[in-house]
């Protein structure tokens, strides 16, 4: 419990610390509710001469002088307010913009086993719905903490000033009144992570349909995605009420305990020697402040409320700002490799794997030569892919890129090397010379996209666009078939003309002739470079220097097509009932 309560400690002197960037508006924003607790303060005390001198007869002017002190006063007022909420919400809006930024490029630093074990409605929920819960935390919350405590503590000093012996009562109340405020404090907190989770699960599951939503259409699942909705969105709504019935519940339970307390001012002020020390204006004071002490003590119950709910919300964000970012402790930077790859006795297991994808497997591909890989599905080909770019790290071996371990360069040196047109492809909801060039449109001319374009034979299709290059494919690439996109991916391989090439089933979705074609491009393309070629059809490979042959993630067999031919094992058996079925 202690522990939890020091956690939450640091995390809001964290929150704290994200503040203290914006100081003058915090200043500003300070003064602005300090004016304003002043003037309830000043209100309330000008009831005294107003009652004692003024309505007695003792001092007419003070009545004359009434009206114009009310609106001076009210405008004050004003002031303070529109000074205060507005340097508040400046604060709190810069705090959600900066918390926000932080948390989409810590998302960018993250390695790739990080990505499989989290779903990406959960991430957006922490982007979009914590990241504002932080906000009402920093600005709301402060504003109450600062405005209502300022009045509080103006109208408390207020009373003892006019009569001590009654105010004490106060101090009698506080304490009863503190103990409620913390035993409600923490159930909001767990409600509150409750909310949190159950966000996730809302857009988790809606993104899940949403992504899905052609196989729910044809699997008639409509029945058992609304189900599954229902259910989170049950859950959302149910810690939600326990969220209000425990709002609704402390503030008039708060309220009737300090209740106690004006009752109790009330039947002291009976006793003779209580009511000789007071005037009628003093009376009023007191208790018009006791009343107006009501509205703080409210504020700091829902304080409370808006605090835990952001320090709930930031533990959540700040724990992923805390992860480990994918390790790149290599220095070592190049301009351009040669492409010598080694790779030896690599032993890699997925992390959430429960046995290796790749079992020592080791093999060198000299520069500017080209490598098959082929074997069943689930063999570890894409997997080898994986390891070259550093997507994950090995377990044992050891992957050499120019002689030099590829742990040794910098990992944006290294991404740099390598250009690779994978099984799925991602397309971004640009124009298709964007996507070409993704990440370098600045780098390069229309002229080279259209090269490339052309060279990954998509300029035909792209040409036929009212709008060409210009052209916008929607999510992924919505607009597109299968070979359409592939042969952006290849054109954007190409473009980037990296020393290294891996081709991961790079013209599976492609008809003969269109693969003929640009099988023709690929050959070209991989004549200066390193290339890794994985590919189901092995008529593709038979041209590669070297070709390995990947069973239960071991290299099984190798050699070249005519070597692997000649030895009558697996290659030749997959070639020949490839053959016979192309016949
Ligand atoms: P295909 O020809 O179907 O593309 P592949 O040879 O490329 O197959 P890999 O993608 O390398 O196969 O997968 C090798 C093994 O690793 C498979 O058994 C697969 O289940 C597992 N695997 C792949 N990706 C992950 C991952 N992200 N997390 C855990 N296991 C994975
Ligand atoms: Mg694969």
């Amino acid at each position: 419990m202690k522990n939890n309560k020091e956690n939450a400690w640091s995390i809001l002197k964290r929150l704290v610390s994200y503040i203290k960037d914006f100081k003058l508006a915090l200043v500003g924003a300070i003064i602005g509710m300090i004016g304003y607790a002043a003037v309830d303060m000043a209100l309330i005390w000008s009831l005294q001469p107003l009652i004692d001198d003024g309505f007695t007869g003792k001092d007419p002017s003070i009545l004359e002088m009434m009206p114009y002190f009310v609106v001076i006063v009210m405008g004050l007022r004003g002031v303070a307010a529109f000074m205060s909420s507005y340097c508040m919400a400046w604060v709190g809006n810069n705090v959600v913009m900066k918390l926000q930024r932080q948390l989409f490029a810590q998302l960018m630093l993250l390695p790739v086993s990080f990505f499989d074990r989290t779903n990406t409605g959960e991430l957006l929920s922490k982007i979009t719905y914590d990241a504002t819960q932080v906000s009402n935390a920093a600005s709301n919350a402060l504003v109450k903490v600062f405005r209502e405590g300022a009045t509080a503590i103006g109208l408390i000093a207020l009373m003892f000033y006019q009569s001590w012996q009654l105010s004490l009562v106060f101090f009698v109340v506080g304490p009863i009144v503190g103990l409620a405020i913390n035993i409600v404090s923490k159930r909001f907190r767990k409600i509150s992570k409750n909310i949190q989770n159950a966000m996730g699960t809302v857009t988790t599951s809606s993104e899940q349909m949403l992504k899905g939503h052609k196989e729910v259409l044809m699997f008639g699942g409509q029945k058992v995605e609304n189900k599954k909705f229902e259910k989170v969105s049950n859950t959302v709504r149910t810690q939600k009420m326990k969220m209000a019935s425990a709002n609704a519940i402390s503030v008039p339970v708060i309220q009737s305990l300090s209740s106690f307390a004006l009752a109790f001012v009330l039947y002291l002020a009976t006793f003779p020697q209580i009511m000789d020390t007071l005037s009628s204006g003093t009376f009023v004071v007191i208790i018009s402040s006791m009343m107006a002490l009501m509205k703080p003590i409210k504020s700091v119950t829902q304080i409370n409320n808006e605090i835990q709910k952001g320090i709930s919300a930031s533990t959540s964000l700040f724990e992923m700002l805390d992860m480990n970012v994918a390790k790149d402790e290599g220095t070592y930077e190049v301009e351009r490799v040669n492409g010598d790859i080694s790779i030896k006795n690599v032993v890699f297991t997925y992390p959430k794997g429960d046995k290796p994808a790749l079992n020592n497997v080791s093999f060198d591909i000299k520069s500017g030569q080209s490598i098959a890989l082929v074997g069943r599905s689930g063999s570890g080909k894409s997997t080898i892919a994986n390891l070259l770019t550093r997507f994950y790290d090995i377990d044992s071996g050891e992957i050499s890129l120019d002689g030099k371990n590829i742990e040794e360069y910098r990992l944006t040196s290294l991404r740099d090397q390598v250009a690779i047109v994978s099984q799925n492809v991602h397309l971004f909801n640009d124009t298709i010379a964007n996507n070409i060039a993704y990440a370098s449109e600045d780098k390069f001319t229309e002229e080279d996209i259209v090269k490339a374009a052309t060279t990954a034979h998509a300029m035909e299709f792209i040409n036929n666009f009212p709008e060409g290059l210009n052209t916008i494919i929607g999510e992924n690439g919505a607009m597109l078939s299968g070979g359409q996109r592939q042969r952006l991916a290849i054109a954007r391989a190409l473009l980037r003309d990296a020393p290294v090439l891996i081709l991961d089933e790079a013209t599976s979705a492609l008809d003969t002739e269109s693969e003929r074609h640009i099988q023709a491009a690929l050959d070209e393309l991989q004549k200066d470079r390193t290339s890794i070629v994985i590919a189901h059809r092995l008529s593709t490979i038979e041209h590669a220097d070297q070709i390995l042959v990947i069973d239960h993630g071991e290299v099984v067999e190798r050699g070249t097509h005519q070597e692997l031919l000649a030895q009558g094992k697996i290659y030749h058996s997959l070639s020949q009932m490839q053959s016979s079925g192309e016949l």
